[in-house]
Parts: structure tokens; sequence; C-alpha cells
């Protein structure tokens, strides 16, 4: 059973005292994340690092104990930004994922097995990025699958240069059942006996991990009855994918299904021109996109001019910044590090500024801007908001402004609801700002 825990919508304050004292905490304080695979995004693990440190701590040491009897870890990475990868270019796909598996070595100690991708939003490339990146598993739903599946696996994909990435796939109705009815969390001894009895192989349960306790009322009770007694009271081991995978390796192959994911049947649609699952004219997230697609390739090409110069490949320095941002080496020492001849005070802190500026060109892309029905609302606020930090970075190291093209680009994305465009939130951003 593996419960990833989404980090997506989680820049709230207020918002994460309330699930964390719902979900997080209790589930910790009852081992529950001893007992099942799970992922704890870098946005969410750095808040709860710093607000809740003891609940942080044992959901570390669970999967610590784990490493330790098992050789292998219970805790999955996952995308850096919480970003739709089949939508990203290759080369930010990589930063992605490397920046996801730094992240989690820093936290955890040790090279994650598995990944969980953002919505499960998956694609050929992004499958071969995970397994560059040393990647052994990720898990999906069977409609991402080509063909007919014979259980939950793990299957192989076969991807070039001889390399290849095992693909778990959870039992879609069963987990779609318990995500979306809280009357099925009020008993785990009735839910084993409904849906748990008989039955041969791998069951795979995957849900958002705030489904216990924050969606549904006294779910991580439910999880812990069913981790710790119900589950073998009809039969069933409780098991961990990672421990899974090393005792059955994939035999059967499989094909994946380019740009699909989890939450709906139109692709990765809801994250780019809008889909019939939300309310409204959803006209505006292919404007949005198209203007930060603009704005990233704009970022891109003067980081790529200044940096160039010093440094042979900026894109390697950029999968390499995540060492800066997770307080491993001082910003000076790295670009010593890294630079070839000596920087002066003045080149190493604009090169810096451009990487800073770079990692919130990473963040504005964090899925919750997308996922919802209007342009109104706080995500997609968030998302202009690290897009125009990253400007104002650009600005400072380069006294070029991107700013004129950005909010022509930003007039286009309209609210349904309030009629504001994205350039009159991009200047209440600003304002703000100032203010602040
Ligand atoms: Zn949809």
């Amino acid at each position: 059973m593996t419960i990833p825990l989404e980090d997506g919508a989680n820049p709230f304050a207020n918002f994460s005292e309330k699930v964390n004292a719902e979900c997080y905490r209790p589930n910790a304080e009852l081992g529950n994340f001893d007992a099942l695979s799970f992922n704890l995004g870098p946005t969410l693990a750095a808040w709860l690092e710093g607000h809740d440190p003891s609940t942080y701590q044992r959901i570390v040491e669970a999967d610590r104990r784990n490493q330790a009897a098992h050789g292998v870890g219970n805790a999955l990475a996952q995308a850096y930004n919480h970003t739709i990868l089949p939508l990203a270019a290759r080369r930010d796909k990589e930063t992605q994922i490397v920046w996801g598996v730094a992240d989690f070595r820093h936290r955890f100690g040790h090279q994650p097995l598995g990944m969980w991708l953002p919505e499960m939003a998956v694609d050929q490339e992004t499958l071969e990025v995970l397994a560059s990146q040393g990647v052994a598993f990720t898990i999906l739903s069977p409609h991402q699958a080509r063909g007919q599946l014979d259980g939950a696996g793990p299957y192989r994909v076969r991807l070039p240069r001889g390399r290849e990435v095992a693909i778990f796939f959870r039992d879609e109705a069963l987990s779609n059942r318990l995500a979306f009815d809280p009357e099925l969390t009020n008993s785990a001894k009735d839910f084993t006996e409904n849906f748990l009895s008989g039955g041969e192989g791998l069951c795979l349960i995957a849900i958002d991990g705030e489904t216990f306790g924050h969606h549904h009322r006294g779910g991580e009770r439910f999880l812990h009855d069913l981790l710790y007694e119900e589950a073998a009271g009809v039969g069933h081991e409780v098991t961990l994918l990672a421990r899974y995978l090393q005792e059955h390796p994939p035999v059967a192959e499989v094909e994946i299904v380019d740009g699909t994911s989890w939450s709906c049947g139109h692709g990765v649609a809801r994250w780019r021109e809008g889909c019939t699952c939300t309310q409204g004219d959803s006209s505006w997230k292919c404007h949005l996109r198209a203007a930060l697609d603009r704005l990233a390739q704009d970022i891109d090409a003067l980081y790529q001019d200044e940096v160039e110069r010093w440094v042979a490949d900026p894109w390697q320095l950029r999968n390499d910044y995540i060492r800066v941002v997770l307080g491993e080496i001082e910003g000076r020492a790295f670009l010593a590090q890294q630079a070839d001849g000596k920087l002066t005070e003045g080149e190493a802190k604009r090169i810096l500024t451009l990487l800073e500026a770079q990692y919130y060109r990473q963040a504005m892309y964090t899925s919750c801007g997308f996922f919802f029905e209007d342009l109104s609302r706080l995500e997609p606020r968030y998302v202009i908001a690290y897009a125009a930090k990253a400007t104002s970075l650009v600005r400072e190291a380069t006294g070029i402004s991107l700013e004129e093209g950005f909010k022509r680009d930003l007039r286009l994305a309209a609210s349904w609801i309030t009629d504001q465009t994205g350039e009159d939130i991009y200047e209440e951003v600003m304002s703000n700002e100032a203010t602040s």
C-alpha cells in the first residue's frame, strides 16, 4: 500500500497548520509512516521541518528504520516543484527530477528508489530522465498503460540506451473509492472484509495521504487499524514498494501512454488549456501558460548568455545549484568550485542572482496554479508572484526588464468570475511587494 503525500496546494501557512494537526502529526504519532510507502514533497518537508520538527523527525526516522531493517527505505522522492512534467521541456524535467532527488538525499540520507510524479502525469521522456537519475520505479494508474494489465506489477518499461524503469499500477477503482467515500474510513474491519478479502498478488492503493485525517475525519485510526491489524486478518501481508520490487523484479513489459495523469481522462489538458472537469471558461489557462513559457524562454536566454562565459554548462550549474538552496554549501564557495577562473565580487553576485531567478522560474510552474477553475484564485496568483520575483531578479542582475512583454502576454488571460486579467493580478502582486 502506498500513500503519496501531495503538497501541490501548499504555500499557505494556516492551511498547512490545519492539515498537519489533522493528518501528518497524528499519522506520525501512530507509527503509520513506518508501514506504508509515502512521499513528502520538498515544499511540505521544508514546512514541517521548520514548524513541527518532531513530526518531521518521526517521518524521516520511519524511512531510516526500514532502510536499516531491509536495506531499502519506504519514502519516495518527488519532482521538486510539483510541476506537470509532460508539459515541461526536457531541460526542465531534468532540473525538477535532479532537484527532487537531491532534496530527498538531503533529508533521508540515501538515494531514492522510487519517485512520485506530480498528478501521476507522465510521458516517455519523463521516464527516461527518471532512469538517468537512478530512480528505479514510479506509480501510475492502469489507464496510463497501453493495453490490458494483469495486476499491479511491477512492469518494466524499456528505454533508450538499455535503460529501464519499473512501474507499479494502483488499483484505480479501490483507490478512488477510498479517496472519495468518507464512509469507508469508518471501519478498517468492514473495509478489509468488503474489499480486500480474496485476491492474489500485490494490491496497491495509492491516494493523497491527506485523505487520512484531513479529508476523512479519523482516517488516521482507520489507516493504523488497516496496516497493523485488519489487512493481516484477511490474509494480506503489508509490504513496501521498494521491498516488493527487490523481491519481485519485473517480468512483464508495458508501454505507457504519453501525456496522461491520474486526475481525469483528459490527459494533461487540465493544466494546459483546461478541461470540462472545472467550471466556467478556462481559456485563461492556455494564456497564462503561454505567458510563463515566453517569460521562461527570455529568462533562460539571458541566463545562458551571462553564465556560459564562466561555466561550460549553465544547465548543469542550475541542476547543481540545489546544493545552495539546501544550504549544503554557501553560494560563493559553490561558484568558486564551478567557474573557470576567478570571478570578481560583482560577477559572482550577478550569477548567483540569475540562479535565484531560475529557482523562482521553476517554482512558477507549480501545478496548483492551473488545477482549479479560475484565474482570480490564490493559486494562480502565487504562480504570477513567482514569475514576478524571477523577473525582478533578472532585472537586478542584468539591468534588462522583461516586465512589459510579460504583462502584454498576461493581459490575454482573464478571470471569468472577476474579469481581472493576469496583468491586473501582476500589478497587485507588485504593489503588495512594494508596500510590504
Ligand atoms: Zn478533465
